[in-house]
Formats: C-alpha cells, structure tokens, sequence
C-alpha cells in the first residue's frame, strides 16, 4: 500500500516542438502540503493541468494512491482545482456558488446547507449566504472560491497561484489562512507559485522547477539551506555567485585566497561555482577579516541593511543588521558551512 497519493513518473509534454515538461518525477504523500515553484513557464500550470486530467502527458505516467489515472476525465478524479482567476459565477449569491456542485450531485437541501455552514466557518464568512459576488473584497472572493473546491470533499486541491491577484497584506494573512485550512481538513495541497517567499512559509515539501524539468525537491530548510545548484541558490533567496577552484583539505579558492568549505567530492583543480548567502557574510573591522573590500552602495531595508562590498574580483551582497558607510574599508567573514560549492555550469538562471 503507497502513502503517495499522487505519483509522476517520467512525465514529458511537448507543445509542438515545445518541450513544456522533461522528465518530471515526484511523489505526493497524502495530507501533504506540496508547492511548484520556479519562473514563469518553467511548466508548473502544465503540471497541475496534467494531474487534473485537462491535459494529457506525452508520454510518461501519473498514479492516482498507485493506479494509473490517465483515462479517467478530471470530473471522475479526486482532485478539486482552484485557478488564479477565481472562476465564480458572478450572478449568483456566495450559497448558490458554494453549492453548485452539490446540486448538480442532487444532494438534498438540508445536507447543502449544513455543508454550506460548515465551509463558510471555515473560511471565516459565517453569514455570508446571501451576499453577490461582486459585493466581495479579491480575498473574499478567494476564501469562496476555496470553499466551492472543499466542499465536494476532494483528496487532493490544486490550487494555481490563487493569491497572486491579491496585494501583499492580504495575500501573506491568506497564507496562513490557506495552511491553517489544509492543516484542519488534513487534505493534500498542491499549490503553485512563482513567489519563492510564499512556497517557504507555507510548503511541507517544495519542487522546484526551472525549463521543464526538476531542479529540487525537499522541504523547505533542504531547499534554501542545502541548494543542489546554483539555479535553487539563487531563486530561493539571494546569494552571489562566484568562480573556485578546488583544493586539498576541504579548501575552495577565490579572490586569490584559500576558505574552508564543505567539500561535496569535487576533484581537486576543478573548477567550481562558490554560492553565498547575503545574510550569511559577516561585516567587521578590516583587520578582523578574512576578506577585505569597500562598501560601494548602502540601502535600508527596515530589517537589516542590504550593502554592496567590492573585495579584489568580487561584489559580494550582504544583509546586515550592522552598518559599514559608504566609501569606507570593511572585513568579511564567511563560516565554512556558509561557503556552498556547486558544479560549474548549473548556475545559467
Ligand atoms: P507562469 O508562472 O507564467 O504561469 P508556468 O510555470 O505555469 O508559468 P506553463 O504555463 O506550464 O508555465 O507553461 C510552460 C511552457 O509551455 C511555456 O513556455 C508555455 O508557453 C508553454 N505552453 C503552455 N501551454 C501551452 C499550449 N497550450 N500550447 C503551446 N505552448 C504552451
């Protein structure tokens, strides 16, 4: 017996000559909270399309709790889809939305509205029924659009950049709102963003994708403290990246200097891309460093000041709580684990 509810294996898609998606495997665990993340038209729509059966793979094959699901149309599937555009009828009340496909399903009245109750509680728009559409604020209207997908009581919610027609206050409170209600119901989420903060605060497991095919998949720490590439480095969070070269000893070489750094089995001479986190580089005196530059540029963030240091060959980012001015001499230090060796020419973004 799997716990993957959903499973893609060696799933491809070909738009004519498009190669939309390339070999995409992964597994989702039920009560799973999954997001596809990565830039537009790396294929995250293409990939909710296929699960949701209103696409077919070129080839390749997507499980359903291990049975394959390809001839079954997207009403027989167990899946609930919710668009960016939130597709509800506009001359209807929220009650007649939310209980369209219940009707349809000639469920009786009384039951409708027991369920109608239960989901606008768990939306937070108890008394709602009556209300037009068009009487409704985006994140209303998105908490109706949710309601309508949960209340035929799928396993699986697909849901398409939902909050990304929303401004940012809202969009963060629906965050929590969309995870507190997954949390609740204990159904499985798969949730598509382009938004790298958005997958981290909301995700059990994050896949990220770059040109059709997968770039990383794991939760989010893995994701942003272990990035497999130069691509995830960059796309989740903000890092410089800059040419090494390998040594004995776990030591990596740039800026004509020797740094210890976890070695992950690179040859020795190779060369290789040395990725570092802005909010990991340390700014003190110049006679504490392990690297010494100028500050070129100061900007407050609110939250730490993001500065620009120029070291012999490189501009290195860095967010800091503390201030070096402008024009002025600062030290680095970089810890070894901080410092992250990717293979060399995984780092085109
Ligand atoms: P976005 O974040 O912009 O929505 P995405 O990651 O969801 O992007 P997809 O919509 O899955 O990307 O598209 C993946 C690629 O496939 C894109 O290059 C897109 O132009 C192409 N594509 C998608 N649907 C079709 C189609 N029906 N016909 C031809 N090409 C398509």
């Amino acid at each position: 017996m799997t716990l993957n509810i959903i499973e893609l294996r060696d799933v491809c898609k070909d738009f004519g000559e498009h190669k939309a998606l390339i070999d995409m495997n992964f597994n989702v665990r039920k009560n799973e909270f999954v997001t596809l993340l990565g830039p537009s038209g790396c294929g995250k729509t293409t990939t909710l399309r296929l699960i949701g059966g209103f696409d077919h793979p070129t080839s390749g094959e997507i499980l359903f709790e291990g049975e394959n699901i390809e001839n079954l149309p997207p009403y027989k599937r167990k899946v609930n889809t919710v668009f960016q555009k939130y597709a509800l009828f506009p001359h209807m009340n929220v009650y007649n939305n939310i209980a369209f496909g219940l009707k349809v399903k000639k469920m009786n009245k009384r039951l409708i509205d027991k369920k109608i109750n239960e989901m606008l509680s768990l939306v937070n728009l108890k008394g709602y029924e009556s209300r037009s559409i068009d009487s409704l604020s985006g994140g209303q209207q998105q908490r109706i659009a949710i309601a309508r997908a949960l209340v035929n009581e799928p396993e699986v919610l697909l849901l398409d950049e939902p909050l990304g027609a929303l401004d940012l206050k809202l969009r963060k409170g629906m965050q929590m709102e969309l995870k507190r209600i997954q949390q609740s119901l204990g159904i499985t989420f798969i949730f598509v963003t382009h938004d790298q903060e958005e997958a981290l605060t909301m995700s059990d497991t994050i896949v990220v994708m770059k040109d059709g095919r997968l770039q990383q998949i794991g939760t989010p720490e893995d994701i942003y403290n272990e990035p497999q590439n130069a691509f995830v480095a960059d796309f989740i969070g903000e890092s410089t990246i800059i040419d090494g070269i390998m040594h004995e000893d776990y030591l990596v070489e740039f800026d004509g200097k020797k740094f210890k750094c976890v070695d992950r089995g690179f040859d020795k001479k190779e060369e290789v891309d040395v990725v570092i986190r802005p909010e990991d580089i340390k700014v003190v005196s110049p006679e504490e460093g392990m690297l010494i530059g100028v500050v070129k540029s100061v900007i407050f963030k609110g939250v730490h000041y993001e500065m620009i240091i120029k070291t012999g060959e490189h501009s290195f980012k860095i967010h800091s709580t503390k201030m070096a001015p402008q024009g002025e001499r600062a030290g680095l230090i970089i810890e070894p684990n901080d410092i992250h060796i990717m293979k060399k020419g995984e780092s085109e973004i």
